[in-house]
């Protein structure tokens, strides 16, 4: 029986844990612990899943086939955690060819997906939250909403566990041997057939030959406490982007417990995640100039929690799943860039490809690779 060790037990690294099982891999994960990781992307409150990818086919294509495993997870657990509450992607014109608005809804009404067109009327009459003739245009439909990202990564590290996966929560990866073929742990080295490691953003300080392609980036996530919960429910205030590609904000809609999430994503900030997590006060000020500019109801209500999360930005936004064409025994899976929570259910899919030396759609574009590659600005306004 082949073996493998999996570094890192976020999304990425219990999707490869059980891409690896699957395939009849004796499997370890390791990870500092406690699992979920408090300081690991995935464990959070919440994130976006959609199938909004501007004119990217191969996510929008790939995000089309995670949606009804993400609805067969939700049958499958005791509570559903994927809560398909529609988005909203506002746009400040008219949305028009090349836009983010526009190309994402041309490619989902093009795949039968009903998307709903929106107007400056229609906004208003709608979503009401919303200052009046901010946006111009957009559109809304029900194939999305948010997922409860830590209760997931809780539930899959069961799955994982009950699927034969070995947990080792407490075994941080001091070092990944030269061959790929083993790791060293303070309680001795460990070897296998094969290392995958999906430390999210500390990949680069256990793989530093990805570096170049990838690094860690600090972004900012802000709970509000708005006075009037009821006002901020989803059918009047829907998972959104608000111009995404111009101002960067996102939110969602009330959570359990009353607390409203907005987050920004931008180019963040470079730094270590080890580092202290401390939320700028000028990125409190940006979010209150973008309440005041768009959201006039939020205006005055108290921050009650920031959050700094680290993405593990790729110069170009696509993930990195692949062999290591200098270390035989070693993948790497990683390179989430700030988008990569809502692939969960198919991310296994390509780690068993590469595990297999077999064939996927998304492997060409999530290959080891060099990085003459767009800025990451110009990435931003594809995710
Ligand atoms: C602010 C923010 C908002 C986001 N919003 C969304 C969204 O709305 N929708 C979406 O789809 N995606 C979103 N993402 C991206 C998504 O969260 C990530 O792509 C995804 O969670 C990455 O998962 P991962 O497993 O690669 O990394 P992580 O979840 O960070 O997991 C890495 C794991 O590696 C472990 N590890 C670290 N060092 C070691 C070591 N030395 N040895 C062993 N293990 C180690 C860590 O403890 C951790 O458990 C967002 C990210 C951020 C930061």
């Amino acid at each position: 029986m082949k073996t493998a060790l999996i570094v890192g037990g976020g999304v990425f690294g219990l999707a490869a844990a059980r891409a690896a099982r699957a395939l009849g891999h004796a499997t370890r994960l390791l990870d500092p612990g406690p699992l979920p990781h408090p300081l690991a992307s995935s464990t959070d409150l919440s994130k976006v899943v959609r199938p909004d990818y501007g004119a990217d086919d191969l996510y929008t294509d790939w995000m089309l086939e995670a949606l009804p495993r993400w609805r067969a997870w939700n049958a499958r657990g005791s509570r559903p955690l994927f809560h398909e509450t529609g988005v909203a992607f506002l746009a400040g014109g008219a949305p028009a060819p090349g836009g983010f608005e526009y190309e994402s809804a041309a490619r989902l009404a093009a795949r039968g997906l009903d998307v709903e067109p929106l107007d400056a009327a229609a906004i208003a009459r709608r979503f009401p939250q919303w200052r009046e003739n901010r946006f111009q245009g957009g559109h809304f439909h029900r194939h999305g909403g948010w997922v409860e990202a830590g209760e997931l990564v809780a539930w899959l590290a069961a799955e994982a566990a009950a699927e034969g996966v070995e947990l080792l929560p407490g075994r941080a990866v001091l070092a990944v041997h030269p061959d790929g073929h083993g790791v060293d742990t303070a309680g001795g080295p460990l070897r296998a057939d094969v290392v995958v490691v999906a430390a999210g953003a500390w990949t680069p300080a256990l793989v530093p030959e990805v570096a170049p392609l990838m690094a860690p980036i600090a972004q900012d996530v802000f709970l509000l406490s708005p006075a009037d919960p009821a006002a901020w429910v989803d059918a009047r205030h829907p998972v959104f982007g608000a111009d995404i590609s111009t101002t960067g904000w996102y939110g969602f809609p009330l959570h359990p417990g009353g607390r409203l999430k907005i987050a920004h994503h931008g180019p963040g900030r470079a730094t270590s995640p080890d580092a202290p997590r401390v939320t700028p006060v000028e990125r409190v000020a940006a979010l209150r100039a973008f309440l005041a500019d768009a959201l006039p109801g939020l205006v005055d209500a108290p921050v009650a929690e920031t959050r700094v999360c680290f993405y593990a930005d790729t110069r170009d936004g696509d993930f990195l799943i692949d062999r290591s064409p200098a270390r035989p025994g070693l993948v790497v899976a990683a390179g989430g860039s700030g988008h990569g929570l809502k692939f969960a259910p198919v991310i296994g899919d390509v780690v068993a490809a590469v595990l297999a030396d077999g064939p996927h759609p998304a492997r060409a574009r999530l290959a080891w690779r060099a990085v003459a590659a767009p800025r990451q600005e110009d990435a931003r306004q594809r995710r």
